[in-house]
């Protein structure tokens, strides 16, 4: 970690906090059709693929834009115009996936959960009891606005035993938790560059079975996995114009997360930021929104303290003023705002930012736990 580069520390759940070496790693012009560039996306998507323990049978398909680009081409290439998608819902990223796939003239089945709750297996169980017609299930690993992690496994062997098909949104757990299995037992997985990969934003990445593909089932031409995957297997080169220092950056993400010693040792680092971030924020006596039960590392959402002086937009300010960024709740029916622990952010992070929260408590007279 160099200090003094890293002016600006992100408490958000992506973009992030980089380190200094995926920024220096971005600081190179790329010709897209050179093969030393071919070769670093080649490169980028093996260890990809190594850090799933993808075998053969499943492509690892990078594409431009942000994460919703990626679930975006993983459901239309995927669910095929005569099948009918079911939806767990409980949270606004699930919610999303719902509009997409309306949107791409699929049939859509939404199953609506409490948002504050992980996704019962057994509900999903029901619903597809209950529904034959229904050929593939989208689910979210973990809800980001909330930071609720849903037990994927358990959704996958429901679905798989259930004979349905599963597509994962695994955008803000990749790199952090342990997706090998799921990324086995599902029919395709979507995460992006940004989140606890720690690289920059501008890239997606599908983790799909191969035998889910169909030429000419994607209606849209841009965000067609398919394609995107015949393009790559040819000749290693992007259809369109790659991001190629995004692509540079987010390989120099994954060496770093390997060096790291891969996600169980980053999630470990994250776990140390978020007891910080936890005690830290008891002392301040801010409440969180989930039980504690159900609370991740990936991000804290807090109920705003229940006093006239203390005002989001001000505490905002107070932190960017020391180039510490911290991010809004949009709850729906709670006041509250978040704090990420994902990006390169360490424990002494977590104290400066609660330092600095502490100095905005005492500014205004705010009571302590
Ligand atoms: C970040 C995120 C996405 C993608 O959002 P973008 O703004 O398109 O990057 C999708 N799902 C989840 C769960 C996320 O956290």
């Amino acid at each position: 970690m160099t200090e003094g580069t890293r002016r600006r520390l992100l408490f958000t759940p992506g973009p992030l906090t980089m380190s200094e070496r995926v920024r220096a790693a971005m600081g190179e012009d790329w010709g897209s059709r050179d093969p030393a560039f071919v070769d670093l996306t080649r490169d980028l998507v093996a260890g990809l693929s190594d850090l799933l323990e993808a075998g053969a049978g499943h492509a690892l398909v990078p594409l431009q834009g942000s994460g919703t680009f990626a679930v975006e081409a993983m459901i239309g290439s995927l669910v095929p115009p005569s099948g009918k998608l079911l939806v767990v819902e409980n949270g606004v990223y699930a919610e999303r996936i719902g509009r997409i796939a309306r949107t791409l003239g699929r049939e859509v089945a939404s199953l609506v959960l409490p948002a504050t709750r992980p996704v019962d297996p057994a509900a999903v169980e029901a619903a597809l009891a209950a529904d034959p017609s229904v050929t593939h299930v989208a689910a979210v690993h973990l809800e980001t606005v909330m930071g609720l992690v849903n037990p994927i496994e358990a959704i996958a062997d429901v679905v798989e035993r259930a004979g349905r098909k599963l597509l994962v949104d695994a955008m803000s757990t990749f790199g952090a938790l342990d997706l090998r299995s799921a990324g086995q037992k599902c029919e395709a997985l979507a995460f992006s560059s940004n989140k606890c990969l720690q690289g920059p934003p501008g890239l997606g990445f599908v983790l799909a079975r191969e035998s889910g593909f169909e030429a000419g089932r994607s209606p849209s031409v841009a965000l067609d996995l398919e394609a995107q995957w015949r393009s790559w297997k040819a000749n290693g080169q992007w259809r369109f114009t790659p991001p190629t220092h995004v692509l540079a950056g987010t390989r120099e993400a994954l060496r770093e997360l390997v060096e790291e010693g891969g996600p169980a040792k980053r999630l470990e680092r994250y776990q140390g930021n978020f007891e910080a971030l936890r005690a830290g924020c008891r002392a301040l006596g801010l409440a969180t929104v989930l039980d504690e039960a159900d609370l991740s590392p990936v991000i804290l959402a807090l109920r705003e303290p229940d006093d006239p002086r203390f005002d989001f937009e001000e505490l905002y300010g107070h932190l960017a003023a020391r180039d510490l960024f911290i991010y809004p709740g949009n709850l729906i029916g709670t006041a509250s705002f978040r704090i990420g622990c994902i990006g390169d952010l360490h424990r002494e992070d977590m104290l400066r930012l609660l330092a600095a929260i502490g100095d905005y408590w005492d500014e205004k007279g705010l009571a302590r736990a």
